[in-house]
């Protein structure tokens, strides 16, 4: 588990990365108002759906527990994405989503995992995993697919480090020149969601 300083206060739980944003001003918790819209998942399909809500004009949140970019954000180089003839790293095409979303008004709020999902006369609620709940009338989810992992250690080591588990995408091949461990898996199974 991570743990960080912040102040005279020592956070060593998963609330770590809940302090250190607060303290950064960033949002970590949704307002009580009813959103028009509640995205959950700040990846490609949560960021585009923002960037679409909120040019409606329609009061916009997108709940995401890690960081935009979700498996793209991981990628060092994006080829086939509409408008970058020459690729773009997922990086920043999710940074320029973000912004893009936010100029028209969409509200991030890196918080806790929706782990449920109900109705409340009208509206839907969002229950996230800490008991807070978030409203909306309309609910886009947009939570991806999550890997399956091996838990070997020596296999998740060169995670995040230029080894993903789609190097025809070009992660994997782009940075395998800088990969010094002795062997590089490169695929594994999957779990939808
Ligand atoms: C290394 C790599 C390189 C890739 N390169 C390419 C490429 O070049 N071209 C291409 O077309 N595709 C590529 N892909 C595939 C592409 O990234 C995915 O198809 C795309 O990211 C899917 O977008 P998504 O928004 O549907 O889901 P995801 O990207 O999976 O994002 C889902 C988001 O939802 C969040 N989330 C999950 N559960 C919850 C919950 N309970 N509450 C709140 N939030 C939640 C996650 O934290 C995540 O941020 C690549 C994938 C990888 C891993």
């Amino acid at each position: 588990m991570p743990r960080g300083l912040w102040g005279s206060r020592e956070t060593g739980s998963s609330r770590c990365f809940a302090d250190v944003a607060a303290a950064h001003g960033i949002e970590t918790r949704p307002s009580a108002e009813v959103y028009d819209l509640a995205i959950v998942g700040a990846g490609p399909a949560g960021l585009a759906a923002a960037v679409y809500g909120a040019s409606e004009g329609l009061r916009t949140v997108v709940l995401e527990p890690n960081a935009i970019g979700g498996q793209a954000g991981t990628s060092s180089m994006i080829r086939n994405y509409l408008g970058f003839p020459r690729g773009i790293s997922g990086g920043g095409l999710a940074h320029r989503a973000w912004e893009q979303a936010v100029l028209f008004g969409a509200q991030f709020v890196f918080t806790d995992e929706v782990a449920g999902l109900g109705l409340r006369g009208d509206d839907r609620v969002m229950a996230l995993s800490d008991g807070s709940q978030a409203a909306a009338r309309a609910v886009i989810i947009a939570a991806g697919v999550a890997y399956g992992r091996l838990s070997i250690p020596a296999l998740d080591r060169p995670i995040g480090a230029g080894c993903g588990p789609a190097p025809g995408y070009g992660d994997a091949l782009a940075a395998a020149l800088g990969i010094t461990w002795p062997a590089v898996l490169c695929s594994g199974p999957m779990r939808r969601r």
